[in-house]
């Protein structure tokens, strides 16, 4: 039997494995529940093929992307092996000789969806095959932790059990929180010594922020002006959004084509194949673009709205590079656009316990926004690893000093816990820098602790603090139109000193040049003897003297 690195190489090509995929291999063929993490573009379909090649039954991949399965079996197909997908696009009277084939093991793979795999007639046809492996790719999709959560990945494992020939599971995901991936674990029998967790670390990536006011589209011009002839994806929210900002970078004379999932099937097709073939360097699209897409040149992604979840955007993200050659990811971030998430989730009839997770997923984003820290250790913590400053993120690379604010943060932590989440922002700045304010009198009489500590803070600088406590997540509001701040519990982390909190020095603010008028010397002298005048004339009639043609005397 030929070793797997030998089908590496004479049926893939390729000279070595990839971080991961050598140990994933190995536990699948000793028959071991696996999960696999490894980024997008990490390789993960080659963990499941290979062993298929090397078993002698039939592997199931189970993948809820049409367009993805089909790719791979194309693929598969073309480098001789035999492989078949049965989902919603393959007629019915195809199916059938599909099973036979893989019945009598003529069929090396076998791409299914996870709604197919849940319905019972499938699943008994199933029953008489020779499965011996069966793949669940975006596995994160089985978790409500997940950002994709999809119900029928949920009957899987009810599926999984009533295979006879009781076949390994491997899942693979490029997006797994801790959580979801314990919930992986939990609900497909995989124990965590079984999980091969490749670094999440994007060595060729350089991760940008961007905050407001920069006006978007102007950034966007010289973006691209300064990165002509590279390859990127512009990414934007909404479905109009895309055909605007793809329209006004065409009339600005850039080569661009909108992507979305309202344009005709045929004129996606042509926009992403044009793309993959390298004759469009620019595509301006919705998160319906890119999922499965094996390019490997793309220069930058630029969100040009904020993404709604760290999973989401990294994966999006992650998009630029795969090459391994130097590459951008910008995020332009709009506190508004998470306001408006947060809004269409207080609107949505989803249950308590999926918002809360919602809702925490859209404060990393701000916090990832608006942090300091290196902006990969920030996305890779997100993901449960560690690693040192990347030195190429646009954080790392801000040359303003960074102070320790730990002291007054806590301060203010401390009163905002105490005074139980019932105020907002304007009255704890106040509480905080030691106002006796008639509100706060009022609700709180006699109980009221004099905080007094801030004392070198305006109430100004403690709003401002509060705000930037609110962004990286120590604090957080809550309430619609008159919030409350309220304590998280990484602000809590701060209170037991657990935590530092660090900040930028606040830059000075920059006075508007056309705000101050400049006087020439004539003028000054002009205006200097015409205020002489006037003292002259109010001394003669006894009219108050007042100054008329200038305020800044
Ligand atoms: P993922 O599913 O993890 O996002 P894919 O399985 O689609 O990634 O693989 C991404 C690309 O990397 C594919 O073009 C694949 O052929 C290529 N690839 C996978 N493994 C290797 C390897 N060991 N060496 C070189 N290229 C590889
Ligand atoms: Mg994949
Ligand atoms: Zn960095």
């Amino acid at each position: 039997m030929p070793s797997a690195q030998a089908i590496l190489q004479t049926v893939f090509g390729y000279e070595q494995f990839r971080p991961g995929q050598a140990q994933v291999i190995q536990q699948v063929l000793n028959h071991q529940n696996t999960l696999a993490v490894m980024p997008t573009g990490g390789g993960k379909s080659l963990c499941y093929q290979i062993p298929a090649l090397l078993n002698e039954g039939v592997t199931l991949v189970v993948s809820p992307l049409l367009a993805l399965m089909k790719d791979q079996v194309d693929a598969l197909r073309q480098n001789g092996i035999p492989a078949a997908a049965i989902n919603s696009t393959i007629p019915k009277e195809e199916v059938n000789p599909i099973l036979r084939q893989a019945y009598e093991g003529k069929l090396k793979l076998l791409y299914v969806t996870p709604e197919r795999l849940a319905m019972e007639f499938f699943q008994y046809q199933l029953t008489f095959l020779p499965i011996d492996l069966i793949a669940i790719d975006e596995a994160h999709c089985i978790s409500q932790w997940g950002h994709d959560f999809r119900p029928a990945y949920r009957q899987l494992q009810a599926a999984i059990e009533k295979l006879p020939t009781h076949p390994t599971v491997l899942a693979l995901t490029a997006t797994a929180t801790p959580p979801v991936r314990q919930d992986i674990g939990e609900q497909l029998a995989i124990p965590a010594a079984n999980f091969v967790i490749t670094s999440f670390t994007r060595d060729n990536l350089a991760f940008k922020v961007v905050h407001p006011p920069v006006p978007d589209r102007q950034y966007i011009v010289q973006y691209l002006q300064a990165h002509a002839g590279e390859a990127g994806i512009i990414y934007a929210n909404t479905r109009k959004k895309v055909e605007s900002l793809a329209e006004y970078l065409q009339d600005q004379g850039f080569d661009v084509a909108a992507y979305h999932a309202g344009m005709a099937p045929e004129d996606r097709a042509a926009v992403q194949d044009a793309f993959l073939a390298d004759q469009l360097p620019l595509i301006v699209a919705t998160n319906a673009f890119g999922m499965g897409i094996d390019k490997s040149n793309v220069r930058f992604v630029l969100h040009a709205t904020s993404a709604e979840n760290l999973e989401s955007y990294y994966q999006e993200a992650g998009r630029a590079g795969r090459d391994g050659l130097p590459s951008e990811a910008v995020m332009l971030y709009h506190p508004n656009d998470l306001q408006q998430y947060r809004w269409f989730l207080d609107q949505s009839d989803a249950d308590e316990a999926y918002r809360e997770v919602q809702y925490a997923k859209l404060q990393a984003v701000t916090s990832y926004a608006n942090t300091p820290q290196c902006l990969q250790q920030n996305l890779v913590a997100y993901f449960g690893q560690e690693c040192p400053p990347c030195g190429r993120c646009s954080n790392c690379l801000d040359e303003r000093e960074v102070e320790d604010v730990t002291a007054v943060a806590r301060v203010l932590i401390a009163v905002v816990d105490e005074l139980h989440g019932r105020f907002g922002k304007a009255l704890v700045a106040q509480i905080a820098t030691g106002s006796t304010n008639q509100r706060v009198r009022e609700v709180e009489g006699d109980q009221l602790p004099h905080y007094n500590q801030l004392t070198d803070y305006s109430q100004a600088q403690a709003n401002r603090l509060i705000d930037y406590l609110v962004a990286t997540g120590y604090l957080m509001l809550e309430g619609g139109q008159f919030p409350v701040v309220k304590v998280t519990p990484t602000g809590r982390a701060v209170l037991h000193g657990q935590v530092t909190v660090q900040r930028r020095v606040e830059p000075r603010p920059v006075k508007k040049a056309a705000a101050v008028p400049v006087e020439t010397p004539e003028q000054a002298a002009l205006f200097e003897r015409l205020r002489q005048k006037r003292r002259e004339l109010a001394d003669e009639q006894g009219v108050p003297a007042f100054v008329i043609f200038s305020d800044r005397t």
